[in-house]
């Protein structure tokens, strides 16, 4: 009887084993499809399913609003589509390896056209004015009359110099400028889809052009409104043409290009990408404004600036030298 009650013992200690195996395994079932659940219910966002926007550079006030966006432009299309960018620091890199890229500006200050006696007047000017063009406690009207003062003393020291129009596309070849990584694809794929780009820069439109055209990317799509050299009949520069573009007050573009956007009157989706506050207002009276997406680089000033570029763009990318998010973006709609 003794045997009998071992073989009972065993008996229940298998059942009892397997009803804990039984458990077990509907727990970790259970537990698998919830997580799948969950990983799948995660994934109904676009933005969520899109490996560019985890990086840590991509920063969103509220996601579900650039969702909805996205969506809205997916559903537009190239149709519907326009771009409106800013150049300096937006399409041209901040830095390299920590060393800063030129601006426009910037390149012909550091070129061999210019004296020496003079670069360093304009590098003054630089080291003056640049910081009240990003200090975080002035406002965009604050900071106007300084813009207005730095591109008259800057632009008036260029004309002194005698500028010869045909040593540009040198210089710039010489410069150290760079576009962000990603441009052939941003600029490639706008092209073949015949999506409107408007550059709008306060930088000078004559070195901006030799930038894109030495680039290869200066197609027939885009249109580049900018300060533009004046030469006089032996390619001397001579003055500026035009109204003044500076940082601070590309609120009015749309109205000085009324022609231009009356065309563009059926693409009312608008991603904007730039670099400065001053910037978001590059649109402002833009007709038939559908969507609109604004990607904003933070480059500078980091810490201080990031709740308020959070506030005012839909994306901001710190310290980002790529068009990597804005291509992911223009996949999906084109
Ligand atoms: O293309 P974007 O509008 O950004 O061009 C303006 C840029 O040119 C600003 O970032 C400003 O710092 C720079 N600038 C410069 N030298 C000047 C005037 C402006 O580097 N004399
Ligand atoms: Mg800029």
């Amino acid at each position: 009887s003794r045997s009998q009650n071992q073989k009972l013992t065993l008996a229940v200690g298998a059942v009892a084993s397997a009803s804990v195996c039984a458990l077990f395994g509907g727990v970790v079932l259970a537990q698998y499809i919830f997580t799948k659940k969950k990983r799948a219910g995660k994934k109904t966002k676009i933005i969520e399913m899109m490996p560019e926007f985890e990086k840590s550079t991509v920063h969103i006030r509220d996601p579900d609003r650039v969702e909805r966006i996205i969506c809205s432009m997916i559903q537009g299309g190239a149709s519907k589509l326009q771009i409106i960018t800013d150049f300096d620091m937006t399409l041209s890199k901040f830095a390299i390896n920590g060393k800063r890229c030129p601006t426009c500006h910037n390149i012909i200050d550091n070129c061999k056209l210019v004296t020496e006696e003079c670069r360093k007047k304009l590098l003054q000017l630089k080291e003056t004015y640049y910081p009240i063009e990003i200090d975080p406690h002035l406002t965009m009207e604050e900071k106007y009359p300084f813009m207005v003062e730095w591109y008259f003393k800057s632009h008036s020291l260029l004309v002194e110099q005698r500028l010869q129009r045909e040593k540009l596309p040198e210089v710039v070849r010489e410069s150290d400028v760079s576009l962000r990584e990603g441009y052939e694809q941003f600029f490639d794929r706008l092209h073949q889809h015949s999506v409107p780009v408007f550059i709008f820069s306060a930088g000078l439109g004559d070195v901006l052009e030799e930038i894109i055209r030495q680039a290869g990317v200066y197609h027939p799509n885009i249109k580049v409104v900018s300060n533009f050299m004046d030469f006089d009949e032996n390619g001397i520069l001579k003055g500026f043409k035009g109204e003044l573009i500076h940082v601070y007050n590309k609120h009015d573009g749309a109205l000085r290009n009324t022609e231009y956007f009356k065309q563009l009157k059926d693409n009312g989706n608008i991603i904007l990408l730039g670099d400065s506050l001053g910037d978001l207002t590059m649109a402002d009276g833009v007709p038939n404004v559908e969507n609109m997406l604004k990607i904003g680089f933070l480059n500078d000033k980091v810490e201080e600036c990031l709740e308020k570029y959070m506030d005012s763009y839909d994306i901001v990318l710190v310290k980002d030298e790529t068009l990597e998010v804005p291509n992911s973006i223009l996949q999906k709609i084109l």
